[in-house]
């Protein structure tokens, strides 16, 4: 994924990161970040994707097949986007998925990409719900069902930064 903020490097991206992981994820989900460039308005350009490590636990994403990967899963992208806009409400984060310029794009946009298909036409599966968030053990028993796309934070719960 490509953040494009003049608030954000690679370092900051990192560490916001490595909070919201350890804050919700048991710090299971990690960063790879690159500064690219920085742009003549400032602007930080920086390459990214998100990781965890282990397989097995909260925030791995698993394959339509149901085989564990160490990618991330829709709620770990949807919760660290989260803390990237709440740093940066201005912030550009492009994906695969979908581009979001900015925090109000972000919260219009996201809860739709739990929907993609993943499987096929024949068996169609959601995206969002390919992972271990739902199964985690006894460490998350809060979190004993799928977590719906429409429990996006309301705008309010951002206002601390701005
Ligand atoms: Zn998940």
């Amino acid at each position: 994924m490509e953040l494009r903020s003049k608030r954000i490097d690679a370092t900051e991206l990192r560490g916001i990161v490595r909070i919201a992981s350890d804050a919700t994820y048991a710090g299971n989900v990690i960063a790879n970040a690159e500064d690219v460039r920085t742009l003549k308005d400032g602007t930080h350009v920086v390459r990214f994707s998100l990781r965890v490590r282990s397989s097995r636990e909260k925030g791995a994403h698993k394959s339509p097949r149901g085989r564990r990967t160490v990618s991330a899963c829709w709620h770990a992208h949807r919760d660290i986007m989260r803390e990237i806009f709440r740093h940066d409400p201005d912030a550009f984060v492009g994906s695969m998925m979908a581009r979001y310029e900015g925090e109000l794009s972000f919260l219009a946009r996201f809860p739709a990409t739990y929907y993609r298909n993943a499987g096929s036409m024949a068996r169609p599966i959601h995206y969002g719900a390919l992972c271990e968030c739902g199964t985690y053990g006894p460490r998350h028993p809060e979190r004993s069902t799928d977590v719906e796309p429409n429990d996006l934070p309301q705008r309010s719960e951002f206002g601390a930064c701005r």
